[in-house]
């Protein structure tokens, strides 16, 4: 198996960054009708290695989903993420921490969602939003978040090291189509109850949180754990783009069915 969807959206590690350079909506020359088709065809793949991988129990994966509001990473959990078998898939979603969350570091609450050996572990949000929200919204002094950095990097570095293999997700939406979903999502009823009144406020920052993002980026895409990032103005691209670059990794991490504990050679059930 090729690497290919891998290379074309990684982010090189220490590399500046320009978001405006990333299409939001390349099809990538994809046509929908077949990459629906394909789509199923790779999540029948992805599903076949996280089998193994939960008999395995041996390494896990962690795939973090970052993107502004809108940019689909529910959608994506519902579309790519549920072709697998839910009891060794774990979906954390990370909101403005609370409670006990506060009276910890930052990265406790991370720390304690890393999925166990065996199992898939996706993150809704994570800890870049303790890099990107302070900053843009100069919760704390630059110094802090800019030493989160480091901290990030360390942390991921200790978790491959440690048996997970780790792939960030950054799903680029552009400034109109978010309008348009959170647009729509005012205007239908089935919906508007995940209005959030912050998505206004934080879509008129827009610029404040690229230049974060774009800084998070640079600074945290390493090949041990690589950033992608993902053209999420059509949905059936973001699926399949990032169902191929899941399949990718679970192909190299390459998991292997224990053998049988004993010699089952003449053993019948009775
Ligand atoms: P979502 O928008 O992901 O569907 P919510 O509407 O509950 O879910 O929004 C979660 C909110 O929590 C987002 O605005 C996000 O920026 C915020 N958030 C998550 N983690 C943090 C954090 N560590 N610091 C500040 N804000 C955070």
């Amino acid at each position: 198996m090729s690497d290919t969807t891998m290379k074309r959206f990684r982010v090189s590690a220490n590399k500046a960054v320009d978001l405006d350079d990333w299409s939001t909506n390349d099809t990538l020359g994809w046509d929908k009708e077949s990459a629906k088709e394909e789509l199923v065809d790779v999540i029948d793949q992805m599903a076949f290695l996280q089998h193994r991988l939960m008999a395995e129990a041996d390494q896990s994966l962690l795939i973090v989903l970052q993107g502004r509001d809108a940019s689909g990473k529910d959608g994506l959990v519902r579309h790519v993420m549920t072709g697998m078998n839910p009891a060794g898939v774990r979906v954390v979603s990370f909101k403005v921490p609370a409670g006990v969350e506060k009276q910890h570091d930052y990265l406790w609450r991370c720390h304690a969602a890393v999925p166990a050996r065996g199992v898939v572990g996706v993150w809704n949000r994570s800890h870049y939003e303790d890099i990107v929200v302070p900053r843009v919204k100069r919760l704390v002094p630059e110094e802090v978040w800019r030493a989160r950095y480091r901290h990030v990097r360390d942390f991921e570095r200790m978790l491959v090291d440690e048996g997970t293999t780790i792939l960030k997700f950054y799903l680029h939406v552009s400034h109109e189509v978010q309008r348009q979903r959170l647009q729509k999502r005012i205007d239908n009823p089935e919906s508007s109850w995940k209005h959030d009144p912050s998505d206004i406020s934080d879509r008129k920052m827009w610029s404040s949180f690229q230049t974060a993002y774009e800084d998070v980026l640079r600074e945290t895409s390493r090949p041990h754990a690589p950033w992608y990032v993902i053209p999420a103005d059509v949905k059936w691209v973001r699926d399949l783009a990032v169902a191929k670059i899941v399949l990718e990794a679970l192909v190299l991490m390459d998991p292997r069915l224990p053998a049988p504990q004993d010699d089952l050679k003449g053993v019948t059930v009775i």
